[in-house]
């Protein structure tokens, strides 16, 4: 299993009896499974004016949530709209646009010796969904996994995360005026809470987070055979070609790095460069970080806090493993603050190159050429995102053969993620399943294949007894 960043184990319930119990989940997941039992969720009548409720709730809440943002991860309100809030908006208008056709039966193909009848799939609900959610874009994923939910017809419970504590009071405050609280429902609290609503069997388990995690979830739905969608992170590296248009990949890399104070799982996690284009373009990045949040980024209002201190303070650590700093460096544990950081002369299996970095520093590392780029990034897992920047499409195309990551961007970063029509997921160590728009609707939905034939005609040539004309006939045609 490969490090990650949130391989932290942070419970600031630790040791307190827990305010929800195992019969706590077990009553709940019932009440909610008679809801779903009873057909309340399966109207598409239902699911719209959820949808709708959704976007009020967020649109109506902007600025609470982005104060609650402030507060957990000094989010810039610029931030915590773009990256957070509208989000879950776009995705839940999308759904409300397409959901008649998303529900449609699709006609299928019907072998010759089928035939009269008719074939189709239709998506059916799956009944009660559990979604996990963690604490980087707190709002976001809670509600697009909800929204994809409420799509597909189902019941479900969300769990945000705990080292959010203030976005997660006002999301379990805002579902609960909201919502339909038959069918929908909030459970906040850590370990021993989400442990609990794990010991339930749910219809589908939507956990985003940590890889060590991700195999606790696994291991408790593996007991009910309940499918998993597994959002996770890892090193996405950033390859940069020597012909790059230098000065814009420095900006684009930039704000993919330092959104959110690189508490980001598609950030660029470190730079693979070409050796010619290193010098240029470590100092152009320097020169984007100032450009960005001027010459002391602590007191920029656009730059966001660590989440915790023991994530600072695991940042630091990455600081003291005998690389050069370029830019930045400097922390302030008590205001939890990690500076934009540069990292040269890094050597490949110091700390920063070996567990994800999930903060604001970026290593460059120089290479030969994109062979080692590729070499280099073949010998790690599979990436949540890479990015490749090059003015020659075919090397760009190359690199992006040769790897396998859960999604890219060429001359860019993060944009496929925004792209509610491509699918967002992992593969590998990155995670499983894929979700937003209709791929949400479909991960979160079962596709039943049905036949319907006629009964007016019922030729018994495929009923025993069977005889060799029989036979002959089925080696003929099937
Ligand atoms: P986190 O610590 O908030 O944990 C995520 C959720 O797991 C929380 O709700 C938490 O309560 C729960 N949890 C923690 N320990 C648990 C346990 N022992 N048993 C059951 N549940 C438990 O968040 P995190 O894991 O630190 O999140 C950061 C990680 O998530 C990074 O690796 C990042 O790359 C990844 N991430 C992935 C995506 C994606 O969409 N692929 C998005 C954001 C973050």
């Amino acid at each position: 299993m490969a490090a990650t960043a949130a391989n932290i184990v942070e419970d600031p319930h630790a040791g307190a009896t827990p305010a929800f119990s195992s019969a706590d989940a077990a009553e709940l997941v019932e009440r909610l499974r008679a809801s779903f039992n009873a057909g309340k969720t399966r109207p598409l009548a239902w699911r719209r004016e959820q949808l709708k409720a959704v976007r009020r709730l967020l649109t109506k809440n902007a600025r609470p949530l982005a104060a609650a943002l402030a507060e957990d991860l000094g989010k810039p309100e610029f931030e915590a709209h773009t990256t957070d809030v509208a989000f879950p908006i776009s995705e839940a208008s999308i759904a409300l646009k397409n959901l008649q056709r998303w529900t449609r039966p699709e006609k299928a193909a019907l072998p010759a010796v089928q035939r009269p009848a008719k074939a189709y799939t239709v998506f059916e609900p799956l009944g009660v969904v559990l979604v996990i959610a963690p604490w980087n874009y707190p709002v976001q994923l809670v509600f697009n996994p909800l929204v994809a939910a409420i799509a597909a017809g189902n019941c479900a419970i969300v769990k945000p995360s705990e080292l959010t504590p203030k976005t997660s009071a006002l999301i379990a405050k805002l579902i609960r005026e909201y919502l339909d609280g038959d069918c929908i429902a909030v459970v906040e609290g850590a370990v021993d809470e989400t442990t609990a609503l794990l010991e339930q069997r749910f219809d589908h388990i939507f956990y985003t987070g940590n890889g060590r995690v991700a195999r606790v979830v696994m291991e408790a739905a593996a007991k009910h055979l309940t499918p998993t969608t597994l959002e996770l992170g890892g090193k996405s590296p950033c390859v940069v070609a020597a012909d790059a248009d230098l000065a814009t990949a420095a900006r684009r890399i930039a704000w993919g790095k330092f959104t959110n104070a690189g508490q980001t799982c598609t950030a660029p996690d470190y730079v693979l460069v070409e050796r010619a284009a290193a010098a240029e373009l470590t100092e152009k990045l320097a020169a984007t970080i100032t450009e960005f949040y001027g010459a002391d980024p602590k007191a920029s209002p656009d730059f966001a806090r660590i989440v915790s201190r023991r994530h600072a303070e695991r940042l630091a650590a990455m600081l003291d493993d005998g690389a050069t700093k370029a830019a930045g460096g400097d922390v302030d544990l008590d205001e939890r603050y990690v500076a934009p950081t540069l990292l040269t002369d890094v050597s490949t299996d110091s700390k920063v190159m070996d567990e994800e970095i999930f903060g604001p520093i970026l290593p460059i590392l120089a290479v030969d050429d994109l062979d080692e780029a590729i070499d280099t990034i073949n010998r790690g897992d599979k990436p949540l995102a890479l990015y490749v920047f090059g003015a020659d499409k075919a090397r760009c195309d190359r690199v992006l053969a040769s790897t396998s990551s859960g999604g890219a961007c060429v001359n860019a970063t993060l944009w496929h993620v925004a792209n509610p029509n491509l699918p967002f997921g992992g593969v590998g160590e990155s995670g499983m399943g894929a979700y937003h728009g209709r791929y949400g609707f479909e991960r979160l939905s079962h596709r039943k294949a049905v036949t319907e034939k006629p009964t007016r005609m019922d030729p018994k040539v495929g009923y025993p007894p069977y005889s060799r004309i029989k036979l002959w006939l089925a080696k003929r045609f099937m």
